[in-house]
């Protein structure tokens, strides 16, 4: 071929052609092994070319592939929505799907604001977030977002929406230690609340852990029973992006269940489809559509996709196989097993200044100087550098951003699928090893040590 149709994410880049994938590994067609550290994108949590779910698809396109949405529903579409209101805390009874994370968020801003229209309080239409954070690309989303590099370009179409600071522990925004903090980061919500005024806002969205824009921040104890309450006091929905932490990736089938609280809408997209098809929901509790039941019964979104029969079959057949092989109860377990692996290279490579994270969604942040915390320079491209070195060396992981700003620093994700092995946990970091291993040698040669 003379030229290539097809816009990818880096234009002039070569990306190697899959040819297929079983378990952790994606082959080229070079033939070309990678162990699939990251899932792709936090995505594919049962790992690759698994029979059931397969054949769960063709089970369902013979059946049918398509219905609209305000036409028809559909036994996979209604078996999922059953399936999911069993399998989450509390009464998040409701799922409205959709096809993609972005859409998730998206539909929560839109269903939390059309709760409080309902309620007969329209003005209440902000939807507050917190810099370092990721939510989505498409204009509404994006304005949640507080990720500096991602909403650049279009920040005269965004809204401000971030107002308050992570819980950062390892960068903590109020420089105290997590032993005696007095939790500021989750008390600077309250205080945000009452200068914008509550009456203007309809929720506050946050990430369980932080993904893309900070490599697995997690916040200390008691950070969510202190949002949750402070939300509650100002008549603020909570809603939590699960997006990347959803379906059993941190041990538990939302993250939420590991501080107790459940919020008030989730989005979930990603694992849900597990990669096999683009599925995405929002997940809604009954007091919040209780106002809508009674009012105006129509949720003003939606998409012409939405609760597609082809990917509801897949999302169900996804949550039966990590029910069937208990995927999620030995999550914790392997993720504590790969943590404490990688926790060992700290002393090979000094520049290895944090390891967080819960489950196997675990972070990585990478330092210049590991007593004063200092981010290497930019220009040095380490996020790039370890990720193009692990790639060469046939591992895969995700890029994240990190730094108090959500730009400056240098982290990645190690997030394999939930169906990892033991044995394929060692390989991978001992592909790890020898990626970093590479990484620092050309540190070395720039000078920097
Ligand atoms: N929320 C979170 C927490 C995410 O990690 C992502 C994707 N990285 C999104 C939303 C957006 O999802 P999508 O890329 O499927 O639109």
């Amino acid at each position: 071929m003379d030229r290539t149709y097809l816009i990818k994410p880096e234009l002039d880049e070569d990306y190697p052609v899959i040819d297929y994938g079983k378990g952790v590994y994606l082959f080229d067609i070079s033939g070309k092994r990678y162990l699939d550290a990251s899932s792709g994108a936090v995505t594919a949590n049962i790992g690759h070319g698994v029979e059931e779910i397969n054949e769960a698809m063709m089970d369902q396109a013979k059946k049918v592939s398509f219905v609209y949405r305000s036409q028809f529903t559909s036994v996979a579409a209604e078996k999922l929505a059953e399936k999911i209101a069993l399998s989450t805390p509390g009464d998040l009874n409701w799922s409205f799907f959709v096809n993609s994370g972005s859409e998730a968020t998206e539909t929560a801003m839109k269903i939390a604001i059309q709760h409080w229209q309902e309620k007969g309080r329209p003005l209440k239409t902000k939807i507050l977030s917190r810099w370092v954070s990721y939510h989505g690309i498409t204009i509404g989303a994006l304005s949640m977002s507080g990720h500096p590099g991602r909403r650049s370009r279009f920040v005269p179409l965004l809204a401000d929406f971030p107002v308050v600071s992570p819980p950062y522990c390892y960068r903590c925004p109020f420089n105290k230690e997590p032993k005696s903090c007095g939790y500021e980061c989750a008390k600077e919500l309250d205080v945000a609340f009452r200068r914008i005024g509550p009456e203007s806002i309809a929720g506050f969205i946050a990430e369980p852990i932080v993904g893309a824009a900070g490599g697995a921040i997690t916040p200390p104890k008691d950070y969510y029973r202190i949002i949750k309450e402070i939300c509650e006091k100002h008549d603020i929905l909570f809603i939590a992006d699960e997006v990347m932490t959803g379906f059993g990736r941190t041990g538990t089938m939302l993250a939420c269940e590991h501080w107790g609280i459940v919020p008030d809408l989730v989005s979930l997209g990603k694992g849900m489809g597990a990669g096999y098809a683009p599925i995405a929901a929002t997940l809604v509790t009954e007091r919040v559509m209780e106002p809508i039941k009674k009012g105006s019964k129509v949720i003003m979104s939606g998409h012409t996709l939405s609760a597609n029969p082809q990917s509801s079959a897949v999302a169900l057949a996804v949550l039966e196989y990590l029910e069937k092989n208990n995927v999620i109860e030995d999550v914790e377990a392997k993720g504590t097993y790969l943590k404490n692996s990688l926790k060992k290279l700290k002393t090979l490579f000094p520049f290895i200044g944090d390891i967080r994270g819960k489950g196997l969604l675990i972070g990585i942040e990478f330092v210049g100087n590991p007593k004063t915390k200092q981010s290497f320079p930019r220009e040095l491209n380490v996020t790039e550098r370890v990720v193009k070195m692990a790639k060469d060396v046939g591992l895969l992981l995700y890029p994240a951003t990190a730094g108090e700003d959500g730009k400056s620093g240098d982290a990645i994700i190690i997030s394999p699928p939930l169906t990892i092995t033991k044995r394929e946990i060692e390989e991978l970091v001992r592909l790890f090893t020898s990626a970093l291993t590479k990484v620092q040698e050309e540190l070395e040669t720039k000078g920097v040590k």
